[in-house]
């Protein structure tokens, strides 16, 4: 087994672990009960749920587990964000939940983006590996699989009953318990955190996991503002936490702990955001800056910053599209020839193809499989034996997925992989 895919099967292992954590009498965080965490707030005669699993049928056991051990049921919901795997387990409370509370995107979705679902979900159903086998997954990365993925049930959602649009901090009591809702842009618009002041508890949602985030999804997206990423998680930091509850993976408790994960984690994805501005700056190309940025040496072999979902490159080129756009200044690419009659150009100064499918076996048998799958590349775009290079593509794309720490980049190999397995059919 290379050494990649081990590493990410002891992070997995590391990471799946099912576990209710009482946090205080009121408070408890169930890690583990499926794909992402949700966190139990116990009001005087109800339930506060913060946020509610990925599925129907994973909510519904919670919801049994928690009413058998409170005699309570759950009459309040709060979204910390809206992606799905945080939302769909709701409709399980549908007939006891009173009021479902969310925060508005700060920056709404581009008009027409529905318009792009069907490629939006093509490319998540590849970086999640929902068609891909247990074996094949190893994780999904943040944490066990969909229960949509494995016939866990199925996404159900509530819809949010309050929502706010331009609130920076909302203080709300109820039945009971005082929290304070705070906008927290990062890894999405919408994102908000929950501060019990009470408790001194503080539930992030996914502006902070122990790994290296999502800065950018390859399942693609908006831009993601990293400054304001990097703001949010010192907005975060200002609060004098002795428990902080994430939406994926264990809590980490203790106040000086938190502080310090914390501020490492900010300091590198903010190093990160900085030092590719500078490249920016200097006039460097996308590929001359991924090669100039690393994280400093007192941050790089961090446990809770390796790069098991988004990775440092992926990150990079995100900033550099987000702050300059597609353009990267050299005029050549203003209007670049198609990769058809480029590719066609390159192999016509070569007399024999062979020698080209020659090379790739080369090259895979030497583990260069990423510059292979870039000869592949030319060989279907000149229409050359396409069906023999995409096979060879595929092969390639299987060993890169196994040389590679990010669930996300494995999956999407994989899945790639198979695809073009089936149109060289
Ligand atoms: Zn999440």
């Amino acid at each position: 087994m290379h050494e990649a895919e081990q590493k990410l099967k002891d992070f997995a292992q590391s990471t799946i672990i099912k576990k209710k954590y009482r946090i205080s009498d009121r408070i408890t965080h169930f890690v583990g009960y499926g794909h992402s965490n949700t966190i139990l707030v116990e009001g005087d005669t109800s339930l506060i749920l913060i946020d509610s699993l990925d599925s129907n049928e994973r909510a519904k056991r919670l919801r049994h587990e928690i009413e058998a051990t409170t005699g309570k049921v759950v009459k309040t919901l709060i979204f910390t964000h809206g992606h799905p795997d945080h939302r769909g387990g709701s409709a399980a409370f549908q007939d006891t939940v009173e009021e479902v509370i969310a925060f508005a995107p700060r920056r709404p979705l581009l008009k027409h983006t529905d318009r792009i679902q069907d490629v939006l979900n093509r490319r998540a159903s590849r970086q999640f590996g929902y068609s891909l086998t247990e074996e094949e997954v190893i994780t999904q990365g943040l944490g066990m699989r969909e229960g949509r993925a494995v016939k866990d049930g199925n996404y159900d959602f509530l819809v949010p009953t309050t929502i706010y649009r331009n609130e920076e901090r909302v203080v709300r009591e109820i039945d009971g318990v005082t929290l304070e809702l705070i906008s927290a842009v990062g890894e999405t618009d919408d994102q908000l955190f929950v501060w019990l002041p009470d408790e001194k508890v503080l539930c992030c949602g996914d502006n902070f996991y122990a790994c290296w985030p999502n800065l950018y999804a390859i399942r693609g997206g908006q831009y993601r503002d990293v400054a304001a990423w990097v703001d949010s998680l010192t907005k975060i930091l200002s609060f004098p936490s002795v428990a902080l509850l994430p939406g994926h993976f264990q809590p980490i408790l203790g106040e000086d702990t938190i502080r310090e994960t914390l501020t490492n984690y900010r300091d590198a994805i903010e190093s990160v955001l900085t030092q590719t501005i500078e490249c920016i700056n200097q006039g460097k190309s996308e590929d001359e800056t991924v090669r100039s940025v690393a994280l400093p040496e007192r941050l790089r072999d961090l446990p809770y910053l390796g790069e098991y979902y988004g990775t440092v490159q992926w990150s990079i080129r995100s900033i550099y599209h987000g702050y300059l756009g597609w353009f990267d200044g050299n005029p050549t690419n203003l209007n670049r020839v198609p990769s058809e009659v480029y590719a066609k150009e390159i192999l016509g100064l070569i007399s024999d193809p062979q020698i080209v499918f020659d090379r790739i076996e080369r090259l895979q048998s030497k583990g260069e499989d990423q510059l292979a799958c870039e000869l592949c590349d030319l060989l279907i775009h000149a229409e050359i034996d396409v069906k023999r290079a995409k096979k060879l593509k595929s092969e390639s794309l299987m060993t890169l997925a196994q040389r590679q720490t990010s669930s996300n980049g494995r999956h999407y190999d994989i899945a790639s992989a198979y695809e073009l397995l089936e149109e060289a059919k």
